[in-house]
Parts: structure tokens; C-alpha cells; sequence
């Protein structure tokens, strides 16, 4: 039976390669980040989640939470780590982002049926293969996926978040609170009241930015990863309705809710080490220190991980893949991953994983699959391969791609839209 090959060991392509071995074909999985890492690379180990440490909901009637719950019926990798490795975040499910990858890469490294290759792929292989190089990918393979693709590859910028040291946080400012009490206090929040806020904005306005190729207004972001500094461009209300948002979080100490919050979330089992939520920047480092020290609470913090921004690559999949992942030109080529347009950690997961079903199935002769729009994996293929191509954007997990049952009242429909995506995953079990 032929093998199949993969290239990276991101979140799609281990969770391909899991999958791929499951159904008992061997895998040749292919990993620069031992030779060669990106700026915003910070481990040798697999599945890296280079900016936040949460996979959001895990909430059955949030899309992404449906996602995760399908991703754990068909035995997902990186779903057993996320939850081996589980940290307080309310209902969204965050992770130990060290435990978490070196899970995942023991699992694969230790497969009898895995083979992995510590090498840069210069030019996609002969044979059964699954491009899960990721959005930050370079060199020859960009280069051959630009001539693949055409003009149909594009890019946006996301940038990360910085983290700060517990030990460093003022928590004589700071207080632990979940919003609206929903968890057990598992974020830690900085009040500001309005003289500490303008201040703050004022600050922030004046900043210098690392430049890049593109100015600011040449550049795309996609919404969820907007840097801090860009939506404080837009407008006070944009952070004070946003990534600031006060609802929710009186400050116990004062029994008051305070003007503007910044979150932070636990990054790390020991609990030394917190995020900053969505602060993600591309401020200069030390404008990074100066705005982050004026923030109540984070006077003395010592950033321990500085914020960056990234050029992101995708390819038009509503012109270049069908839905079972596969290139329309190589047919034996699949393209998985934030790469072809799904937009996230566990979407990302989720594509490898349908990417190297269907690469198994392949290697065995057999048909490859499509999954109903009535499942979120299946859902959210059919729209990366059926988009306006002219408008093609990245796209996350949500309800309005998931196909549902109308005559269902609409109190009633969500419930039974979950019940039935998750009966129906479960015929991938028997490929
Ligand atoms: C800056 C940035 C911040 C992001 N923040 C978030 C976030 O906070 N939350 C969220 O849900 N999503 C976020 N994303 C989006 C997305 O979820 C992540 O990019 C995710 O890691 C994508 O998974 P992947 O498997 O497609 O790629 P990756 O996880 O990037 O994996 C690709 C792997 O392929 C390897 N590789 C690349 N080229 C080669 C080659 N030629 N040969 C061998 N190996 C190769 C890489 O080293 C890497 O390990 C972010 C993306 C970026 C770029």
C-alpha cells in the first residue's frame, strides 16, 4: 500500500498524520523546526500554538465547541492533548502550550507507522502527500505554491500577544474574576479608571510600530487578530467595547466596575506565566514594555515573550481545492491547515484531519469522502471550496455555514443541529 507524505508538523499536519496511521498506512512526516524556525516559532516540538493558548469555546452550542466535540468522537491527537493539558479559562478550553506540544509530538514521534523527518521540503514529493506547511511557510516551497497557485494566493497579517510573568503582576492592583463570574475567577484583570485609560489610549496612539514592506493601510488583517495599537486607530470605543470591555468585572475592591479592563489568562500548568488577551501587537519591544507597564496592575511586569506580526499566507480554495481537501490540479495532493483558508487553531485541525482521511483512503483505492454541510467539519469545507472566489477570506467555525433543519422551531433548531452533526462525524470512524 503506498505511504503517505506530509509536510509540517503543525496542528493539520500532525492531526493528519494521526489519522493516516489510525487506518494503519505508513506516514513520512516532514518537520524544518529542528533545522530552521520562524520568528514566531518559540519550541522544537510539534503543533506549536504560536499566539494564544486557548481553542476558545468548549461550549457544544458554540460552533468551534462543536467542532472540538467532533474532532473527539473520531479520536483527534490534538483534541486528547488539549484536554490531557487543560488549564482554568472559563468555557473556553486553554492549554499548557509546552505540555501541550511535547504531548503531541511524543505521541507522533513514538508511532511505529510514523516516520519523521527532521528537513526543510524544498518541492512537494511525487505520490500521496498533504501540504500542512502552514501560513508562515518560506522559500522554495512558497515559491512553488506561488507558481501552483497562481494569483490565486493571497495573505493577510496576524500578529501575537505578549506574555508577562505572574510573579511580576501587582496583584494589590489586579484582581481574579471571570466575567460575570461565569468559571472560577480564572482571569486576572487590570482596572483602569478614566484618567489612567486616556492616559493609556494617549500613549498607545503615539507609539512606533515595527514596519514592514507594506504600510498599515496597504495591509489586510483579518478581524480575530487585528493588532491592539490598529482597532485603538479605529476609535476609543473600539477597545472600550472590545478587548477592554468592563461589563461584567466590578473590581471587588471597590465594588465599582472600572472604565476599561485588560484580561490576562493563565498560559502555562504552573501558573506562571500569563497572557495578555487580545493585546496582540506589532509595536516596537520597548513601546511594547512602556504601554504595557502603564497598564494598572502591570507597572514592574516582566514580558517574558514580546508581541510580533506575521505575514499569513492562504490559497483560494474556492478556485484551487475540492471539498475533500484535494488540489483540483493534483488530485493527489491535499492542502491542509490555516493554509487553505479555514481560520484558526481547531479549524486548522480539523481540515488536516478530513486532509489525511481522505489521504488514507486514497492510499488504499478507495474513494475519498465529502462530509454533509450538517457536520461543522463538513460545513466549513463545503464553504472554503464553494466561497465567492473574487471575495475568498479566511473563515472560522460558525453556525451560519452549518446546515440545518428549518422546520425545527429555532429555539429547538441549534440543539438538534449539534445532535445530529455529531451522529453523522461519526461514519468517519468506519474508514
Ligand atoms: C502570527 C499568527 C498568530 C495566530 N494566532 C492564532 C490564535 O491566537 N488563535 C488561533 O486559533 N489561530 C491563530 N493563528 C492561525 C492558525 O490557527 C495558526 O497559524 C495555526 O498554527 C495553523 O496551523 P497549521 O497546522 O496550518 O500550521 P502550523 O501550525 O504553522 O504548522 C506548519 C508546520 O509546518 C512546518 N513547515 C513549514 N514549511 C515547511 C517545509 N518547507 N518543510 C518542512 N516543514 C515545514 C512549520 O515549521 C510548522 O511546524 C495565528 C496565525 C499566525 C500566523
Amino acid at each position: 500500500m503506498e505511504k503517505v507524505t506530509i509536510i509540517g508538523a503543525g496542528l493539520a499536519g500532525c492531526e493528519a498524520a494521526w489519522q493516516i496511521a489510525k487506518r494503519n498506512i505508513m506516514v513520512d512526516l516532514y518537520e524544518m523546526k529542528s533545522i530552521k524556525r520562524n520568528d514566531i516559532q518559540h519550541l522544537d516540538t510539534f503543533a506549536e500554538l504560536v499566539c494564544s493558548n486557548s481553542l476558545r469555546s468548549n461550549v457544544l452550542t458554540n460552533a468551534v465547541g462543536l467542532l472540538k466535540q467532533e474532532l473527539r468522537s473520531i479520536g483527534s491527537l490534538i483534541m486528547e492533548s488539549a484536554d490531557a493539558n487543560a488549564l482554568p479559562a472559563g468555557s473556553a478550553l486553554a492549554v499548557d502550550r509546552t505540555n501541550f506540544s511535547q504531548y503531541i509530538t511524543d505521541k507522533i514521534r513514538n508511532h511505529p507507522l510514523i516516520h519523521v523527518i527532521d528537513q526543510e521540503v524544498e518541492t512537494i514529493p511525487e505520490g500521496i502527500v498533504v501540504i500542512a506547511c502552514g501560513p508562515l511557510v518560506e522559500g522554495k516551497l512558497a515559491h512553488q505554491l506561488q507558481q501552483l497557485c497562481g494569483n490565486d494566493a493571497f495573505h493577510f497579517y496576524d500578529a501575537v500577544a505578549p506574555i508577562v510573568s505572574y510573579d511580576s503582576i501587582n496583584m494589590d492592583v489586579a484582581y481574579r474574576k471571570s466575567r460575570y463570574d461565569k468559571g472560577d475567577g480564572d482571569y486576572i484583570n487590570c482596572p483602569f479608571d478614566k484618567d489612567q485609560f486616556d492616559a493609556f489610549y494617549q500613549a498607545l496612539m503615539e507609539a512606533p510600530k515595527v514596519e514592514g514592506h507594506e504600510s498599515i493601510d496597504q495591509m489586510i488583517f483579518f478581524d480575530g487578530c487585528m493588532p491592539f495599537e490598529e482597532m485603538a486607530r479605529r476609535g476609543v470605543k473600539t477597545l472600550l467595547f472590545g478587548p477592554m470591555k468592563p461589563v461584567g468585572l466590578i473590581d471587588p475592591r471597590t465594588g465599582k466596575r472600572p472604565y476599561a479592563v485588560v484580561q490576562l489568562r493563565q498560559d502555562d500548568a504552573a501558573g506562571s506565566l500569563y497572557n495578555i488577551v487580545g493585546f496582540q501587537t506589532r509595536l516596537t519591544w520597548s513601546a511594547q514594555k512602556q504601554i504595557v507597564h502603564m497598564i494598572p496592575g502591570l507597572e514592574n511586569a516582566q514580558i517574558v515573550r514580546y508581541g510580533v506580526m506575521h505575514r499569513n499566507t492562504y490559497i483560494n480554495s474556492a478556485v484551487l481545492l475540492d471539498a475533500t481537501y484535494a488540489l483540483k490540479s493534483h488530485p493527489h495532493w491535499f492542502v491542509a491547515g490555516q493554509i487553505s483558508g479555514v481560520e484558526g487553531y481547531v479549524e486548522s485541525c480539523a481540515s488536516g484531519a478530513l486532509a489525511g482521511i481522505n489521504a488514507a483512503l486514497i492510499a488504499r483505492n478507495m474513494e475519498p469522502v465529502v462530509l454533509p454541510s450538517s457536520t461543522m467539519m463538513g460545513a466549513m469545507a463545503h464553504y472554503i471550496t464553494h466561497a465567492n472566489p473574487h471575495y475568498f477570506q479566511p473563515m472560522n467555525a460558525n453556525f451560519g455555514l452549518l446546515e440545518m433543519d428549518l422546520t425545527i422551531p429555532k429555539n429547538k433548531r441549534k440543539e438538534a443541529a449539534v445532535a445530529q452533526a455529531l451522529a453523522q462525524i461519526t461514519v468517519l470512524n468506519s474508514l
